[in-house]
């Protein structure tokens, strides 16, 4: 899962980027207003942490852009403290939840898993598809209770493929969502980590479509 982390303040910044790679995100991030409307408008984001108060462009015009232009992707405001109106601002332009200054990791970690999972039509943490089970909070992956040993490419292309479950998800669109926009993509490496997947998992549990891309579905 990609995330778009928008903040200014560089030490802020630094701390989130930290704490959200070590969540297993793909993180990419934008200091100024314009930035980061340009990088939510062409890039694959599966969600954004959006400071309001920002450079160039503040977050509730970036916010209203997107929608405007019909970017759906979920977004969490972080607003001053007791900045009640920036709240109400920012829900009224289409934020999805909103965390006030300062907060803790934790926090925002589990608004955002809440946020993800919610997009995708999820109403749990854990996601399963037959016998397999992907625990969002711990980065577990189980096949009959027995835990699996992931890489963390082979976690983050599993965890999207179950959140898209019953999808046909193309080889682009997994790159788009396992690597940040500055990194050296490609694409034949999503064929080497579905082959490793295919090893883990039960058999016929990840599809390849021909010319597609590849299904994730319980074989039932
Ligand atoms: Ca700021």
């Amino acid at each position: 899962m990609r995330i778009l982390l928008v903040e200014d303040e560089p030490t802020l910044a630094a701390q989130l980027a930290a704490g959200l790679a070590a969540a297993g995100y793909v993180v990419d991030s934008a200091h100024n207003g314009v930035d980061a409307h340009f990088m939510g408008d062409t890039e694959a984001i599966d969600a954004v942490v959006l400071d309001l108060g920002l450079p160039q462009m503040d977050g509730i015009t970036v916010l209203k852009k997107w929608r405007a232009a019909g970017r759906a992707m979920p977004v969490l405001i972080l607003t001053a403290r007791d900045g009640w109106h920036e709240k109400v601002a920012g829900i009224d332009a289409g934020a999805d939840d909103y965390l006030s200054k300062p907060f803790h990791m934790e926090e925002l970690l589990a608004r955002l898993r809440a946020l993800i999972r919610r997009a995708g039509g999820h109403a749990s943490a854990e996601l399963t598809c037959g016998p397999l089970t992907l625990d969002t909070r711990t980065h577990r992956a189980t096949v009959d209770g027995q835990a699996l040993a992931l890489t963390s490419h082979e976690y983050r292309v599993l965890a999207y493929l179950m959140h898209h479950q019953g999808e046909v998800v193309s080889r682009t669109n997994l790159v788009e969502h396992i690597y940040a926009q500055d990194f050296d993509r490609d694409s034949n490496t999503v064929e080497v980590f579905i082959a490793r997947l295919r090893k883990k998992l039960p058999p016929r549990l990840i599809e390849t479509i021909r010319g597609l891309g590849y299904r994730l579905a319980s074989p039932q």
